[in-house]
């Protein structure tokens, strides 16, 4: 089996897994996440998004974050828009680049936004004619991609024709979110393979969820692929909506300490990431459910293993 040399790991703790915590996340301890999480060696982080906060309460200070970060050089800051709206406020922010989401599924896009998939498309179209006026890069993420709570499984090819019409649009990369932790390698596998089939110049980004156990084996079926883009979350920090008190993204640590023991580089400081897991432990509700934060890295282990097991 052959994986990629090196892959590319897009932190979405400050955006995905704040967006999710029931605890109220003070606009200085996100300032002091993400500026955590840039120094670990992480190249891409999901700092913000500017949405609605009425839909989003948790995002309302993302001025005020995106305005409080120290930059650091050669980290890539992106923010998630879901209209022209937000796209203007992300370019007027000075963001590095921009994601526009979408969902799979109709049932799931209309509880969302109020529109049917096709009906979001202007959406898309709007966001990429922002970024490209901006000069800012611009990605998809189409969540429900390997499950819909209100449709259950959704077939591949649906994923592929969302896809198509979202490079219609003019996007290049999409990222394929595992909203309802329903995914599992099998799947994963069909749907990396049809959007493959439909978009061979597509850039892929796989967007995990640990809710049944499933993440770090996806992420394995991925790489035997050739996908060398992830999204994960410091401390699996957020939570899954559809199933209380489970799991969401998988944990960055987690991630990096395989790639790592997989000679998959990452670039990214393990030792640094676990302190950064910490900080994010300290002002969040509950138990951060990372399992290399728990059990620390492997390399801490010395001395015989016991016979027994
Ligand atoms: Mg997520």
């Amino acid at each position: 089996m052959t994986y990629p040399d090196s892959v590319r790991i897009r932190e979405v703790g400050p955006r995905d897994g704040i967006q999710s915590e029931k605890a109220d996340v003070a606009t200085k301890d996100k300032i002091a996440l993400i500026d955590a999480l840039s120094g670990t060696g992480l190249r891409l982080i999901e700092a913000v998004s500017f949405v609605s906060p009425k839909a989003i309460p948790q995002m309302a200070d993302a001025r005020e974050v995106w305005q409080g970060i120290s930059r650091r050089e050669g980290v890539f800051y992106s923010a998630l828009v879901p209209n022209r709206k937000g796209a203007e406020i992300a370019a007027e922010a000075g963001v590095d680049g921009m994601q526009v989401f979408i969902a799979a599924t109709d049932s799931y896009n209309l509880k969302n936004v109020k529109r049917t998939v096709e009906e979001s498309m202007p959406n898309v179209a709007d966001v990429v004619a922002v970024a490209l006026a901006a000069g800012m890069p611009v990605e998809g993420t189409i969540s429900t991609a390997f499950g819909c709570p209100y449709e259950g499984d959704v077939a591949p090819d649906r994923v592929a024709r969302v896809s198509r019409r979202m490079a219609d649009e003019g996007i290049g990369a999409i990222s394929y979110g595992d909203t309802t932790g329903m995914g599992t390698p099998r799947r994963v596998t069909e749907v990396i393979e049809a959007v493959r089939a439909e978009l061979p110049n597509l850039t892929l980004n796989m967007h995990f969820h640990d809710t049944r156990g499933t993440g770090l084996a996806n992420v394995l079926a991925a790489l035997e692929l050739g996908i060398d883009y992830f999204d994960a979350s410091i401390g699996g920090m957020g939570g899954s909506p559809y199933a209380e008190g489970a799991t969401g993204n998988i944990a960055t640590e987690d991630l990096v300490h395989m790639l790592e023991d997989m000679n998959i580089d990452t670039g990214i400081d393990l030792a640094a990431l676990l302190d950064a897991a910490r900080l994010a432990q300290g002002f969040i509700s509950g138990t951060l459910p990372s399992k290399v934060l728990t059990a620390g890295p492997r390399s801490d282990v010395a001395g015989p293993v016991s016979q027994a097991g």
